[in-house]
């Protein structure tokens, strides 16, 4: 049986406590990484020791092996309901795939209590499994990261009741999470690309982000200037995109490979393995590494991420919380995070306080409100992303007063000159090779001299 962390037993609990109180619609809101199938299974488990019949539902089949596994752990024997596996009925405990419950429901016999693991994806398949349930009398639990839909409707028309998890700095702060060092190296212009449902039309975003090779060969230099060695991986805008960032990091010296769902297994197999023996640095993926696959499992040996590379904007804030969620797992050096896809902008950063409720999301004036109270700040100097403040916590870099004239008269001009000259400070500190050329660079640029000592450590220069 697995033994839970302090913090998921709290949780556990909880969402016990608010059953006991009569709630039968509770959501469990818990951070990406935090164990939300972990904790539920335990909840199951107890379910099924009091001998009550059980699902556990996913909204993708790639999840049932996973889940198959966690399942195994609790020692919750188990059958299925999903597409490939025949339907055993006695059987008292079920994983269960969306697509394929809500056609087969009206020849089931309800659980006493169903899991709906990702409750925030939404769609007709889960309003009918859901309403079906609660017709049929079911207690439910909903798990979730992120608790709204992508339309930003929240889940209290399913759920009466919320109980939420530790923050993402708490699980950090207690060494259930790595921390992270967040860097926003480029941005993207998307002032063209659409928006539909609450997240960028695909099409247009695809075509955007598939012409910017100049974005994936940034990528790559940042990557190869600050981290190279260390293992990480690219989300991308499409397979297509994917494919190309794979081989332009090839192009750069920065042994690469491109996964899909459709990429056969054995290859998956032997790319991976070269991957956790650092043959291959870098993954690039589209949605494979988003939703549910799983390194370790497919080798059967742990794999850790150390970097990313974001090429893919999106406005939908479940889908950052799980690209972030993947490089945020336990390791003992922090992830490094390079967002090439104005994503801290969009979202904030991963451990910004953000205050869920059951209730939709506030449209404003510029868009869906993202449930972050602060803005982020991007040096201009070493790109580190964070909170408003006069100076970068991470270089020194003190930020100048903005003037509005300039912006206004000269907004444009500046900011493409702003641009130029940022990459040419970049790449002369990329070409600096020894403490001398930092420190000559520090002196010109009238950085703090802890700035000298930084870069040295993360070009591991030592004279
Ligand atoms: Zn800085």
């Amino acid at each position: 049986m697995l033994q839970l962390y302090p913090d998921q037993q709290e949780l556990v609990d909880a969402v016990a406590e608010e059953m006991h109180n009569g709630h039968k619609a509770i959501l469990m809101q818990a951070a990406t990484g935090a164990g939300k199938s972990v904790m539920a299974s335990a909840i199951l488990a107890r379910a099924r020791a009091k001998n009550k019949r059980v699902w556990f539902d996913v909204p993708r089949r790639n999840l049932i092996k996973q889940m198959h596994g966690t399942f195994n752990h609790f020692e919750l024997e188990h059958s299925y309901i999903a597409a490939g596996h025949s339907l055993n009925p006695h059987s008292p405990a079920h994983i269960t795939s969306t697509e394929t419950l809500r056609r087969r429901l009206q020849q089931l016999k309800a659980p006493h209590l169903a899991v709906i693991d990702e409750t925030h994806f939404g769609g007709s398949g889960r309003d009918t499994v859901i309403e079906w349930l609660k017709e049929q009398g079911t207690w439910i639990i909903g798990l979730s990261a992120t608790p709204w839909l992508l339309s930003g409707q929240g889940l209290g028309c399913w759920y009466d009741k919320m109980v939420c998890g530790k923050s993402i700095r708490w699980l950090i702060d207690n060494k259930r999470l790595s921390d992270y060092r967040p860097f926003a190296p480029s941005r993207v212009d998307l002032s063209r690309v659409r928006t539909s449902n609450g997240d960028y039309v695909q099409r247009d975003l695809k075509e955007r982000m598939e012409q910017d090779s100049v974005l994936i060969g940034d990528a790559a230099q940042h990557y190869k200037e600050h981290a190279f060695g260390r293992l990480g991986i690219a989300y991308c805008t499409s397979v297509n995109h994917s494919k190309m960032t794979a081989a332009m990091f090839n192009d750069a010296g920065i042994p690469a490979a491109h996964l899909d769902g459709d990429t056969p297994e054995h290859e998956k197999n032997q790319i991976i393995k070269a991957y956790a023996r650092r043959e291959l640095l870098y993954l690039t993926n589209c949605e494979l590494l988003t939703f549910g696959f799983d390194l370790a499992s497919q080798v059967g040996f742990d794999v850790t991420i150390e970097v990313e590379s974001d090429l893919r904007p999106t406005k939908s804030l479940a889908l950052q919380m799980q690209k972030w969620g993947r490089v945020l797992r336990k390791k003992d050096t922090p992830a490094l995070i390079f967002d090439h896809a104005n994503n801290f902008e969009e979202h904030g950063l991963p451990c910004d306080d953000r205050h869920w409720t059951l209730q939709d999301r506030v449209k404003t004036r510029g868009g869906m409100h993202t449930a972050r109270a602060v803005p982020v700040k991007l040096c201009p100097e070493c790109y580190f992303a964070h909170p408003p403040r006069l100076d970068c916590p991470s270089c020194g870099f003190v930020y100048p007063v903005e003037s509005r004239e300039l912006f206004e008269v000269e907004g444009e001009l500046a900011e493409i000159e702003e641009k130029r000259n940022r990459r040419a400070k970049r790449m002369e500190v990329g070409q600096a090779k020894t403490l001398a050329d930092l420190r000559k660079i520090r002196e010109e640029r009238g950085y703090k001299p802890e700035w000298v000592f930084k870069m040295a450590k993360a070009k591991d220069i030592k004279s």
